[in-house]
């Protein structure tokens, strides 16, 4: 069994707790873009609504536009029909523009009910595109404030990111290769927990006991042991 010294130890578990927040850094560092994307299509989505209610209101507009058409041409068409009237030669000819005109008339008015039930619904989809239009522009400025926050605690990060590299670096090249390597070892199989304490006789790695003999020994402190079930180096406090 290889000896240790407290110092070693201790270097290893710093070394340990460098990449474990590095590795934590790194893993928040990279929900950065898809967080940012969620962003984008959360105000994206209040864009479309404001183009939705757009296309409403214009489609509306456009109803409105035909019905007032029509009705002018309608209104035409009696003009040109009251004109006719004196010309007309007989009674039955004469009666039959009179119906004409009626008609006409009648399709107009009820022309005129439904546009000015139509002027109701354009003044809503006004109010509606305005509404969408707000709820926008607020959602733009949330959403640009909270990149903005995003962006500067993950430039934070970033840093703290480069200086736990570092510091895992220069606290790599003081530790004994052959230990460094053991630790990589057993690092790499165990999810990156490589050096665990051991508490009341229980790893704190695999949360089993350790037989009472490894555990008395341990408190000599002088060797390096392993847990007896997850293989990883043990140490008590
Ligand atoms: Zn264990």
């Amino acid at each position: 069994m290889a000896s240790i010294t407290r110092q070693e130890l201790e270097l290893l578990i710093q070394l340990q707790d460098a990449e474990l927040e590095a590795a934590k850094t790194e893993a928040l560092l990279e929900q950065l873009p898809g967080q940012l994307a969620a962003l984008d299509a959360e105000l994206e989505k209040a864009f479309f609504l404001v183009r939705e209610k757009k296309d409403t209101l214009d489609a509306l507009k456009k109803e409105y536009r035909q019905l007032e058409a029509d009705f002018e041409s309608g209104q035409a068409r009696i003009q040109k029909r009251k004109a006719q009237l004196h010309n007309v030669k007989n009674n039955k000819d004469y009666q039959a523009l009179l119906k004409e005109i009626e008609d006409i008339r009648q399709s107009g008015s009820r022309k005129e009910d439904e546009m000015l039930g139509l002027l109701d619904t354009i003044e809503a989809a006004e109010k509606a595109v305005s509404h969408a239009e707000k709820h926008y522009a607020e959602q733009k400025t949330v959403v640009e404030e909270k990149k903005r926050e995003m962006e500067e605690s993950a430039a934070s990060r970033r840093e703290r990111f480069e200086e736990l590299k570092e510091a895992a670096s220069s606290i790599s090249e003081m530790l004994d290769p052959k230990l460094k390597k053991r630790y990589c070892t057993i690092r790499n199989q165990s999810g990156g927990l490589a050096v665990v304490s051991v508490e009341d006789a229980v790893c704190r790695g695999c949360h089993l006991n350790i037989p009472p003999q490894t555990y008395n020994e341990l408190h000599q402190g002088d060797e390096l042991r392993y847990c007896p079930h997850c293989y990883r180096m043990i140490y008590v406090l």
